[in-house]
């Protein structure tokens, strides 16, 4: 048998710390087997996925060198490998699976549901929706059939009993399917869900080995029906610990950058990014802190990786990198340098907002500076302002940290619609509300504007960076972040409501 794995991301944001985690070691595996390692975009999810963020993963799991074998630009045996290109094979599962009785068209209204949860809360019962609670008389469904109504395809899953989970690292893990609801498969738009379209692909793709992220256990029992259902072969599961902030909370962007890209513009050296990720949950056997990909993989054993929680922690990470750093010839360090910092698709983007604002070319390192490095340093004093109160300073930044967070697509109107909509409703001037800004991400107020800055420089180093200005100027205490947290709410439902052109 081939021993081959795949990395499985959604394209629906920045290329995340946790998808290089997690295809790092399935590639390890892959290649200590002398297998194979693909990479499926899975992006049924019409609505949230989008071509930037499909580049964004790819581009960014290159620059860690994690290589796949197959994928949606490289081609292979088991294509397409995007799942959007798979459309018609989902369909003629689904229609395998209604025609075995093992799925069955649900008519259910989206009032009807929410009666059944409602019910099944007052009754004090403590379980899935099943196929008992959803069924609608013989008549009923031919009624709504006939009338057209929409439907979506569901499972069947048993009432009772218990389903038992192997896991190559916890080994078997029980639960119980009264816990575990008729999962949709295709919604009423015709498009598989996660659970129809990744088993599918496993199969097809004759995946051996799934390695996932540990909040997917859960999901498990119903995708090991769906291979009872048609009849194929389980591949083996083994699903990864959480990487956690230093907290021990999972690792989120509220309170670490999760973004590669952020990494890749600090100035991390990608195979520092790699070494510590390698080491989340895994040590070498000589527990040695600093190795390589090809080291990692000459030693690689699934079973040396420990469940507890293991933290992701960028100070730790920036001592691993000091270490590799170190070790780089002066030459070596002179072409990585430019590399990061000055190849031109770093700078291109720059240029129209420099040019016309310098005289000569020293110019640009004042004004633009905030773009090569990391965090600005920021004293008390920079970030007193004339008409605001130092609180309200800090109130602003976080509310306006906290719009920016919702931003699905990162881009200058978007960030526009935010905080000028922030400034409608709050009823501040925009020339009050950006300085703050400004000094937050730039360290001045002499500089491009701070729209273009923060769309330059991404979310997650725009983020750190008003973080960084609020941690400077001194945390809220959580009665006040508890208040501020209400008013964010607020205001983050009346921008969508705002009329567009006041946020023009
Ligand atoms: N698309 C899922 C994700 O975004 C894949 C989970 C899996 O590996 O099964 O993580």
């Amino acid at each position: 048998m081939t021993v081959r794995t795949r990395v499985a991301p959604s394209p629906t944001g920045d290329p995340h710390v946790g998808t290089a985690y997690i295809a790092l070691f399935n590639l390890a595996f892959a290649r200590q087997h002398g297998g194979q390692f693909l990479l499926r975009i899975e992006d049924t999810d019409q609505a949230r996925s989008t071509p930037e963020s499909e580049q964004a993963i790819l581009d960014s799991l290159r620059w860690l060198g994690l290589d796949w074998d197959e994928g949606p630009d490289k081609g292979g045996d088991y294509g397409p490998y995007r799942q959007s290109e798979r459309s018609e094979i989902y369909q003629q599962h689904i229609e395998t699976l209604l025609a075995s009785g093992h799925a069955f068209k649900c008519y259910r209204t989206a009032a009807e549901l929410e009666q059944l949860r409602q019910d099944k809360q007052s009754s004090g019962k403590q379980t899935a929706l099943t196929v008992s609670d959803l069924a609608l008389s013989a008549d009923e469904v031919a009624k709504r059939e006939a009338a057209g109504d929409s439907y979506v395809v569901r499972m069947k899953v048993p009432e009772e009993g218990v389903c038992v989970v192997n896991d190559m690292l916890r080994g078997p893990i029980e639960m119980e399917w009264a816990q575990v609801d008729a999962q949709i498969l295709m919604k009423s738009d015709g498009m598989p869900t996660y659970h129809l379209a990744n088993v599918v692909d496993d199969h097809l793709m004759a995946i051996t080995h799934v390695i996932r992220g540990e909040e997917w256990i859960s999901s498990a029992p119903k995708h090991i029906l769906l291979y009872q259902y048609f009849g194929w072969d389980m591949p083996q599961l083994c699903h990864m610990p959480l990487l956690r902030n230093p907290d021990k909370s999972k690792l989120s962007k509220r309170k670490n950058p999760t973004s590669i890209m952020f990494y890749e513009r600090m100035g991390f050296m990608s195979e520092a990014v790699i070494n510590y990720l390698g080491r989340m949950g895994w040590s070498m056997p000589d527990e040695s802190e600093k190795f390589s990909l090809t080291a990692m993989f000459e030693n690689f054993d699934i079973s040396r990786v420990s469940l507890g929680g293991p933290v992701f922690d960028i100070e730790k990470l920036r001592w691993l990198n000091s270490i590799w750093l170190r070790e780089l010839s002066a030459e070596d360090f002179s072409q990585r340098f430019a590399a990061w910092g000055l190849r031109p698709e770093n700078i291109l983007p720059l240029i129209p907002h420099v040019q016309p604002r310098i005289e000569v070319f020293s110019d640009a390192v004042p004004l633009a500076g905030h773009f090569l490095s990391g965090m600005t340093p920021l004293t008390v004093e920079q970030l007193q302002f004339k008409n605001l109160e130092q609180d309200r300073v800090v109130e602003l930044l976080q509310l306006g940290l906290w719009l920016l967070e919702s931003i699905r697509v990162w881009d200058r109107a978007a960030i526009e619609e935010q905080l000028f909509g922030m400034a409608k409703l709050l009823d501040i001037k925009v020339r009050d509300l950006l300085p703050p800004f400004f000094i937050a991400i730039a360290g001045t107020t002499s500089t491009i504007s701070v729209l273009d800055s923060m769309t330059l420089l991404g979310p997650d180093m725009s983020r750190a960076r008003l973080r960084h200005a609020i941690d400077v100027l001194g945390t809220p205490g959580k009665k006040k972040l508890k208040s501020m947290e209400k008013t964010f709410i607020q205001l983050s439902q009346d921008i969508k409501n705002l009329p567009k052109e006041t946020a023009e």
